[in-house]
């Protein structure tokens, strides 16, 4: 709307950083961002926002934003017109499946795109290009989560609304610096703990602030929460808690898996988990006493070579205790980025299209051959971490990414850099030079979300309209833009004019969506997924039935995986995960000046024992080393780890990047790197 004072501009917008998916309204005059204004109507925040939704935006006009193609001349980058940037793309795409075929490209999405973007990404690759060699970063996070709930209950998202949480008489928070982390989504708990008096039961290593306010904290060692959780289910099994007749009616593969429980006993959780036998009843008894649980969970339990294992056993424990099915229970992987619930959903996957359906599918697949007039490959593709494995053998040498640093955010660095030198041709769309796009033969200049409309999916399953507020800043461009224009010089005749059209076709194919629209989606109207096709949609999930065949839940044994540990060299355990401050690597909060002048810098905490032990005090400077790489980064000294733990913040691709350290080990079932497992040792190279 256009106001009085007549180059004031208000434009609605999602918010680009966490999976909350704040909503707000954008003033605007010209490219200067006067303030943001959060509306009542905003389904996930209301008046809320965090200090990211209100404060980080003039990364929009940094003067390091990209704004034009720019193509490799030795070691340097030269600036090129459009026109020269994609015929070169197109000519190195096309030589390549020539001399290669299909399988020697890969396409990583971003989910800091649209849904429309990775719709347009996964089309791109598969029916254009021809393989299945497509990707996107949940990889790097909540895929595991996503799996658990694939197993058990069918669909890989939040059971109900974030407003429903309120409801829950007990959240058990799992590996999730939820303040932090989901900072919107936190004050709901606190204030449903002050107004309603819920409880809360928190597990993790490190004490964070949710942990401050827990009715009951507990720090399991590290990577053990299969165990407690287990054994928590046996003991609640044992008790006769469990809920029967939920289970006759709705789950299926019960006996098996009360067999499989056997060896949790209270008396070897404790030992592998260092809690005590008080505290395991002590959950066991909390769950049992409230009539609705809910847990939410992320990377702490992700983040392992058993992360997915471990997330099944938090959906079976909701499923042996009934609480699925009803508001105020259920399972809340909070997902990270913005839209990393978008960006599978629209099939920026190796073996599933939009919807989650499976290419391997003949029914799903001839539908998507017949809708865009190709044959499509069968077989599922690489993901993105098989990717840097085929780099390395030669079997991969095209790679199109766009709006990731992977080159800073995935596992073992050195690693993944050596497998971008090995590649023929390279191409990165950013809106800034990034540590990733220092190995690319072509950088395109893409445009952020301010710049451009789409929809967003936030972690409660909800669809979100983002309208422009500002022009592209020079030559850049909306990502969808571009992606069409790739396609199109390899043959494909796209004529998308604006990103409805991409959702209207996305819609029609995938059963999931079938009832999204943009009309529907008009101003604050959002809309959860599954939509049926006469708009009805889905806050919770799970009403009269699970997603899996038959309309029954199923219990899935686990077997607990062993956490890599650390010895005597590498004596110490790196915790890893976010600042409020800075999203991710900080490409876009370091330039972002009134939350990068709060707080400038990565640093290390490390807790008083270790300080003593060692002699170190705020701002020691020291050199962390691990078997694949080192950092250097300054000390904090605090409560909130313990012992030989310590952690690093994920939010810089500085010097004191985290994964530099690393390793390639990962999620046995996804991939999802284990970056929740390192051990290092550490050398102090200046006092204070
Ligand atoms: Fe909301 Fe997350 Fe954005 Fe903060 S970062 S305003 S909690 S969506």
């Amino acid at each position: 709307a256009q106001m009085r004072e007549s180059r004031i501009k208000k434009t609605k917008t999602v918010c680009t950083y966490c999976g909350v998916g704040c909503s707000f309204d954008v003033w605007t005059k010209d490219r200067q961002i006067l303030k943001i204004e959060p509306q009542a109507e905003a389904p996930a925040n209301g008046i809320s926002t965090c200090i990211k939704g209100k404060f980080g935006w003039d990364f929009v006009n940094s003067e390091e934003r990209i704004t034009k193609p720019l193509i490799r001349d030795g070691n340097e980058f030269r600036e090129a017109e459009w026109e020269e940037a994609l015929d070169l793309i197109a000519a190195k795409f096309t030589e390549t499946l020539k001399a290669k075929g299909p399988d020697a490209l890969a396409f990583i999405s971003s989910s800091k795109c649209t849904n429309e973007e990775s719709y347009l990404m996964q089309k791109l690759a598969r029916g254009v290009v021809g393989t299945n060699n497509v990707d996107n970063c949940s990889r790097y996070c909540q895929s595991p989560a996503t799996m658990g709930l694939w197993r058990t209950v069918g669909y890989g998202g939040d059971s109900g609304s974030i407003e429903d949480i309120a409801n829950a008489e007990l959240i058990i928070s799992i590996g999730s610096n939820t303040v932090e982390s989901h900072p919107v989504l936190a004050t709901r708990v606190k204030r449903s703990q002050k107004l309603h008096g819920q409880k809360v039961i928190v597990a993790d290593i490190r004490k964070h602030d949710l942990a401050d306010r827990a009715d009951l904290f507990v720090q399991p060692a590290p990577g053990s929460d299969l165990v407690w959780l287990s054994a928590v289910t046996k003991y609640i099994v044992d008790q006769g808690w469990h809920d029967v007749a939920f289970l006759e009616q709705h789950v299926t593969d019960v006996e098996d898996y009360l067999k499989s429980l056997d060896s949790y006993t209270l008396d070897y959780a404790s030992e592998v988990t260092n809690l005590s036998k008080e505290e395991l009843i002590g959950i066991a008894t909390s769950i049992h006493e409230a009539n609705t649980t809910s847990v939410l969970w992320a990377m702490g339990v992700t983040q392992h070579g058993g992360g997915s294992d471990t997330s099944t056993a938090i959906s079976n424990l909701l499923l042996v205790t009934g609480n699925y099915m009803k508001p105020g229970a259920g399972s809340y992987p909070l997902r990270g980025h913005n839209n990393v619930q978008g960006a599978s959903d629209f099939g920026s996957m190796p073996d599933r299209f939009p919807g989650y359906q499976y290419v391997t599918d003949d029914e799903v697949r001839t539908r998507f051959e017949k809708r865009w007039g190709v044959d499509l490959p069968a077989e599922p593709g690489l993901n993105n971490h098989e990717m840097v494995d085929a780099m390395h053998d030669g079997n991969l040498n095209v790679l199109y990414l766009k709006g990731e640093d992977m080159g800073i955010v995935d596992s073992n660095l050195n690693y993944v850099q050596d497998g971008f030198e090995k590649l023929s041709f390279f191409v990165v769309q950013d809106i800034f030079f990034t540590k990733t796009a220092q190995y690319a033969d072509v950088i395109l200049p893409a445009s952020p979300s301010l710049e451009k409309e789409g929809t967003f999916t936030n972690t409660e399953r909800r669809f979100q309209r983002l309208y422009q507020v500002l022009e592209p800043l020079g030559d850049s461009k909306p990502d969808w833009k571009i992606i069409q224009e790739i396609a199109n010089r390899l043959e494909a005749n796209w004529t998308y004019t604006h990103p409805s059209e991409i959702m209207a076709e996305a819609a029609s194919l995938t059963p999931l969506f079938a009832g999204v629209s943009y009309e529907r989606l008009e101003g604050y109207n959002s809309l959860q997924w599954p939509v049926k096709e006469d708009g009805t949609d889905t806050p919770l999930l799970f009403t009269d039935g699970f997603a899996l065949p038959g309309g029954k839940a199923r219990l899935w044994p686990v077997e607990w995986t062993k956490p890599l540990s650390f010895d005597d060299e590498y004596d110490l355990h790196i915790n890893n995960g976010r600042l409020l401050e800075h999203f991710h690597e900080g490409n876009m909060t370091y330039k972002s000046k009134a939350i990068s002048r709060k707080t400038p810098n990565e640093f290390l905490e490390v807790s008083p024992e270790l300080a003593q032990e060692r002699g170190l005090e705020d701002g020691t400077k020291v050199k962390l080393t691990s078997p694949y790489g080192h950092v250097f980064v300054r000390c904090l000294v605090t409560d909130r780890v313990k012992g030989k733990e310590v952690y690093l913040p994920m939010n810089t691709s500085g010097e004191g990047a985290i994964n530099y350290l690393t390793s390639s080990h990962s999620d046995k079932d996804t991939d999802t790197p284990a970056y929740k497992e390192i051990s290092a040792k550490m050398e102090i190279l200046e006092p204070k």
